[in-house]
């Protein structure tokens, strides 16, 4: 099973570069998400690797086979790749059984029992198996779905290739799926790579996600490192909520803000230099009489403005004393104080991640 490599990929609108230097390295087997905002070039690059644009500049490798550079280009048909639309793209004249099989017309060698068994094989693999007889337009979306899949993997692809295929869904069927996409990778393994604009979806689904900004990847990781560990403010901001915190840096891994001294997840950056910190509003604690604040953890005193119940949390502002600084704190219902009680917040060095990119104040929903 071959991996993909994009190296340097530049395709332009005109003026618009749509993918600007996307460089990206998906492992033999791996599934990687293509996650980011409206227009910031995810189906760009998908169709770019199925062959459907050729890019104005960089590399498209599968394995050791150069699929396109500036000296050459294999069209899509030879790629050995496999597309899935969020549109299903099903023939409506055909059976589900012809839909799947028409993926294996251009297969030489393939008989007919050799089709029908394999059809019947993909059918039940996406639990579909008794539909053979029915019409795309006597199927729900979801069903329509599983069978664009069994025509997608029934061609036995090296790279499947998937845009926003649950996007027609409903919510609870949206969700039921990404745990079939999730299940099907791991029993065929297939390189793929898929396009979403749905946070929680590309975190259920992949082994790593790649957060697109403005045509480039801004940060690849799994969904724990990009939540944990964001590097930019971008995807700090994209992925989850957070507090942003405009400080300087006054040492190694400590930032400054008026009278607030935060010890920092990393000795970075090293020298003097503005600084924006990211705190995840449930790595914060609020500190009661019962419980001392955790040894090593910077400690804040504020004032609680505001508590909102959200069901399955209750959600703070806490303005820091000595600041103009509000915090958002969530942690577990029952709501424990209200608003002007003074409070004593916890937060572990390791929750105080240092960004790049852009100062905190520039967008609303920024702490300071
Ligand atoms: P979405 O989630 O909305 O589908 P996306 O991240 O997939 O967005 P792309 O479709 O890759 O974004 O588009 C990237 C940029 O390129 C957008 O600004 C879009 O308007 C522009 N673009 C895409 N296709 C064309 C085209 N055929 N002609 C001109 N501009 C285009």
């Amino acid at each position: 099973m071959p991996g993909v490599v994009l190296k340097t990929l530049t395709k332009r609108y005109g003026d618009l570069a749509a993918v600007e230097g996307l460089s990206l390295e998906v492992g033999p087997g791996e599934l990687v998400s293509l996650l980011g905002p409206s227009g910031c070039g995810k189906t760009t690059t998908l169709r770019l690797v199925a062959g459907f644009l050729q890019p104005e500049s960089g590399e498209i490798w599968v394995g050791d086979r150069c699929l396109s550079s500036p000296s050459g280009v294999v069209p899509p048909e030879r790629r050995r790749m496999a597309m899935i639309f969020q549109s299903y793209a099903l023939w409506p004249h055909m059976t589900v059984a012809q839909n799947v099989a028409y993926g294996l017309r251009f297969k030489p060698g393939v008989s007919r029992s050799d089709r029908d068994r394999r059809v019947a094989e993909m059918l039940r693999v996406v639990q579909l198996a008794g539909y053979e007889p029915r019409y795309p337009g006597e199927l729900s979306g979801g069903q329509q779905q599983r069978v664009a899949v069994a025509r997608a993997l029934v061609v036995e692809p090296e790279i499947l290739l998937l845009d926003e295929p649950l996007s027609n869904l409903d919510a609870n069927l949206r969700e039921e799926m990404r745990f079939e996409i999730r299940r099907l990778h791991e029993a065929f393994g297939i390189t793929t790579l898929y396009v979403t604009h749905d946070q929680a979806e590309a975190m259920v689904i992949s082994d790593r996600v790649a957060v697109l900004h403005r045509g480039r990847v801004e940060q690849v990781g799994t969904a724990q490192d990009l939540f944990r560990r964001p590097r930019t403010r971008f995807v700090a901001e994209f992925i989850g909520r957070t507090n942003l915190l405009d400080a300087v840096a006054a040492e190694p891994g400590v930032a400054v803000r008026g009278a607030l001294k935060l010890r920092l997840a990393s000795r970075e950056p090293t020298s003097t230099a503005p600084v924006v910190v990211s705190i995840r509003p449930h790595e914060i604690e609020l500190v009661t009489g019962e419980r001392p604040a955790p040894a090593g953890a910077n400690v804040l005193a504020g004032t609680v403005q505001r508590t909102s119940y959200l069901g399955d949390a209750v959600d703070y502002q806490v303005s820091v004393t000595g600041t103009d600084i509000v915090l958002r704190v969530t942690a577990p219902p029952p709501a424990r104080v209200g608003p002007g009680d003074s409070v004593i917040l916890a937060v572990a060095p390791e929750a105080c991640v240092p960004l790049t990119g852009g100062a905190a104040g520039e967008e609303p929903g920024s702490a300071g």
